[in-house]
């Protein structure tokens, strides 16, 4: 494999690397190369477009150090196990990929994951000398978002938050019985203890920035993990309980979620489809639900089904609207903000505008309808100067009437 070129390489280790979601760029420090000081920039535009398989759009160089692995996680197309073309890159190689790859405006920064090659120690020191050869030798000021390696020495992962903008910690699967029976080399409480460890840097670090202006930076774009959905029997709500604990015992940015896809001679514990895509986009969903419009998870968790899994056919909210209906009509023109945003059809700029027109005139309904995207979602909600819907909100057939009426299309079938 040693003998493939450079470019044959990059075509396994970034095929090898779609599958991990958790690498967007949001919420780093700001660093740029003005005054003609060092390369890069966090700021910049100018990016290279990289797809995970289900279309999301990726602005960095997003590849693994190497394919090769001694674990045998049955959900990783990497695995031990897992008969595909291996390749590796060496720390100055990945470096020399990314400056050349951003000299050319393609990208604006390096997501570097791995394999686990020899040992846990050794993989991490070397994601480690690839982000410290970009920083230290090129002087290089673009993101950078390593995935640490649990099982690693603790002051390896420390050493890499002093190089990586973002580093990510994958929890892979909802429930630690899932972790236990798909990856059997992986420990709940190891991947935990280094997320708790990194939580602690972070808050240290910035403790002591406000006290000494070049006090060093600790992954300024915080720590994120990802989990892996439909690859066992977890339902959403054990997965939004799971996101939920994580948010509050690490102070994590973000919980991305990645719809389970079916690899090739995949293990038999495996199922054999994929869930559907919608799954993941209404965890990410609930997910927004709680950190922007003050939901508790245990809401969230009561939007649920029997089987503790939020409906395919429309969005958490209006499922949550729809079970809590007692709740509802509010008055917008005297609801507080935070209850208006429990208002199906009503987003934060929609709310926005309603709270600022509201302080002029009593809002009647049309006006409602000209500050909205769609007035009939909403209509069953609200009460306004010339309207209440009283006869309406009790309807036993509301759901047909406010749900989606389409299906959203799969852009790729299983
Ligand atoms: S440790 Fe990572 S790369 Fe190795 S098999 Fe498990 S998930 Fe795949």
């Amino acid at each position: 494999m040693s003998k493939n070129s450079i470019l044959e390489r990059l075509a396994i280790l970034a095929d090898a690397a779609k599958y991990d979601a958790s690498c967007a760029s949001s919420g780093t420090a700001k660093r740029n190369s003005l005054g003609g000081k060092g390369i890069g920039s966090t700021e910049g535009m100018g990016i290279c477009h990289a797809y995970a398989p289900d279309g999301r759009c990726i602005s960095l160089l997003k590849i693994l150090l190497t394919n090769h692995c001694i674990f045998d996680c049955h959900y990783c197309i990497n695995r031990k196990s897992s008969n595909v073309r291996r390749a590796r890159f060496t720390p100055q190689e990945v470096a020399d990929l990314t400056i050349s790859f951003y000299r050319r405006n393609y990208i604006e920064g390096l997501f570097l994951s791995s394999g686990i090659v020899k040992s846990a120690d050794r993989t991490m020191e070397q994601l480690i000398e690839s982000a410290r050869i970009l920083r230290e030798d090129h002087d290089f000021r673009g993101y950078i978002h390593l995935k640490t390696i649990p099982e690693a020495d603790a002051e390896l992962v420390h050493r890499a938050g002093f190089y990586a903008d973002r580093v990510s910690i994958n929890v892979e699967l909802p429930t630690d019985r899932g972790l236990t029976r798909l990856a059997p080399d992986k420990n709940a409480r190891q991947i935990e203890g280094a997320m708790g460890r990194t939580r602690a840097d972070i808050l240290d670090a910035r403790d002591a920035r406000t006290r000494f202006k070049y006090a060093p930076r600790f992954a300024p774009a915080g720590q994120s993990t990802q989990m892996i959905v439909g690859a066992d029997q977890a339902s959403d709500a054990d997965i939004v309980n799971r996101a939920n604990r994580l948010y509050g015992k690490f102070g994590l940015r973000r919980v991305y979620y990645s719809a389970f896809s079916p690899i090739p001679d995949s293990s038999a514990v495996l199922p054999l489809k994929r869930p559907p895509l919608v799954r993941e986009h209404r965890l990410y969903q609930s997910d927004w639900l709680i950190r922007f419009y003050g939901y508790r998870a245990s809401e969230v968790v009561a939007a649920t089904d029997s089987h503790g899994n939020l409906p395919l056919d429309m969005d958490p909210k209006l499922a949550w609207a729809l079970k809590f209906r007692e709740t509802f009509p509010l008055d917008v023109n005297r609801a507080p903000r935070e209850m208006l945003y429990r208002v199906p059809g009503l987003g934060v700029t929609a709310v926005n505008r309603i709270v600022a027109a509201r302080r002029h005139k009593s809002l009647r309904l049309e006006d409602v309808a000209r500050l909205t995207v769609s007035i009939a979602k909403v209509r069953p909600f609200i009460c306004a100067a010339d309207w209440r819907p009283t006869r309406l909100i009790d309807r036993g057939d509301l759901r047909s009437l406010v749900a989606p009426r389409h299906e959203q299309m799969e852009l790729f079938p299983a």
